[in-house]
């Protein structure tokens, strides 16, 4: 932790993922966080997986959010990869040997998670692609292997897509682009345009299928960890800008017994709580389906998980824009500022697009007019 700390402002400085940062994470047994025991990971529960994301974005986002990324991917492997696969991925995962990126973002087409333009081409034994665009793929450089979307075959419906792992020495790999965006700078998330042929058996769950594996695993870990992850770095920051404010003596700021900044402190503190009661109840919903071996395709689950998502990357965000308000010109709006506010408000700003709150709110309300009972969480 506090390695990852102390490299974040060198992260965000240099728009790169620190090789020690996932040294560090691929040593510490993190990496196998969900994987089961008997391929020597740690299955953790969902909650163990929202509370690490929460610790690790306090001390830095984008670390957090590459792990995030990789814990969602090994997921996906752990409950839809066939047993050559699974034997294959799950043990090196668990060893930390294997950091998985994700691709489902494609150029042209956008985030739409469900549909995809680059088809394969199937021969007896084998599925090759070429030229996949793939605009933004966190930790790309860096990953040993990667989860790739893909249409089912060249003649297949764009909603018709398989899911396909590919190991780094498989694929040939063309950078595209620089990575120079306003925040989450340090997931050094660059695009890659993408080729490469792969045994059948590396296709992920039934060919086509790609939707129940994204209602069932990529969704909900993604949503939960990545709503953690934006917890985790508000709460951070709130917890400084507390510190700070409290300090006897302190140059600047507001002056503590001011009316509007505890209306503020007070608004900002009920956000987080929000978040982070709706993040625990979700967490409860996903584990009690996978225990009970439920789906979570049912429409009031979806809304759930999108709700959450929703909810947590409008609110922490406010919040950290709260907090620049507060602590004002030099000690917030400032780059140089110890507090760090001007940096994770650039990294909150993202959470709105990753993945677009334009296209899930129109989802979520469709989904609403779905359930007139009004089930609430
Ligand atoms: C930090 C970060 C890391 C990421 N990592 C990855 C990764 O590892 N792998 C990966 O595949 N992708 C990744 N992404 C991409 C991400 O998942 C989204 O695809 C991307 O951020 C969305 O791009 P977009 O804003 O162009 O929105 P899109 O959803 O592609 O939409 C395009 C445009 O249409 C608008 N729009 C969408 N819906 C509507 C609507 N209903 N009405 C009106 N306008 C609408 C949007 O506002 C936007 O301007 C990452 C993104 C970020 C920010």
């Amino acid at each position: 932790m506090t390695l990852i700390r102390s490299n974040a402002a060198r992260a965000d400085q240099e728009a790169i993922l620190p090789p020690e940062n996932l040294d560090a994470l691929r040593d510490s047994g993190l990496m196998g966080l969900l994987v089961p025991q008997k391929y020597g990971g740690l299955e953790a529960t969902m909650h163990d997986f929202a509370a690490t994301a929460r610790t690790l974005a306090s001390a830095c986002l984008s670390t957090a959010m590459v792990w995030t990324m990789h814990i969602s991917q090994s997921d996906v492997v752990a409950c839809w990869a066939g047993n050559e696969l699974r034997e294959n991925l799950l043990p090196r995962i668990a060893a930390g040997t294997e950091y998985l990126a994700s691709v489902t973002t494609e150029g042209g087409r956008g985030s739409d998670l469900f549909t995809a333009d680059t088809g394969v081409r199937h021969t007896a034994e084998h599925v090759e692609f070429s030229g996949r665009n793939a605009p933004v793929v966190t930790g790309g450089r860096h990953a040993d292997g990667f989860l790739i979307t893909l249409r089912a075959h060249n003649e297949a419906q764009p909603h018709e897509v398989s899911l396909v792992y590919a190991s780094r020495d498989q694929l040939s790999l063309t950078e595209s682009g620089a990575w120079n965006p306003m925040g989450m700078r340090g997931t050094e998330s660059g695009g890659l345009e993408i080729s490469g042929r792969v045994p059948l058996a590396q296709v992920v769950g039934e060919q086509g299928k790609f939707r129940d594996i994204a209602r069932e695993s990529m969704v909900p870990t993604s949503h939960i960890g990545w709503s953690a992850c934006w917890l985790g770095a508000a709460e951070g920051a709130f917890r400084e800008l507390l510190r700070w404010l409290r300090r006897p003596g302190r140059s600047g700021g507001p002056d503590l017994s001011s009316e509007l900044l505890y209306e503020r402190l007070g608004r900002i503190r009920v956000d987080l709580d929000l978040v982070s009661a709706y993040l625990h109840r979700v967490c409860d919903c996903v584990s009690a389906a996978r225990v009970r071996g439920e789906s979570l395709a049912a429409p009031k689950a979806q809304l759930r998980l999108n709700a959450l998502k929703l909810a947590a990357s409008e609110l922490t965000f406010r919040t950290v824009d709260s907090m620049v308000q507060t602590a004002g010109m030099s000690n917030g709006y400032s780059r140089a500022a110890p507090l760090a506010l001007e940096r994770i408000f650039r990294d909150l700003r993202s959470a709105r697009l990753n993945h677009s709150n334009d296209r899930m709110w129109p989802a979520t309300g469709a989904l609403a007019l779905l359930d007139p009972s009004i089930d609430l969480l």
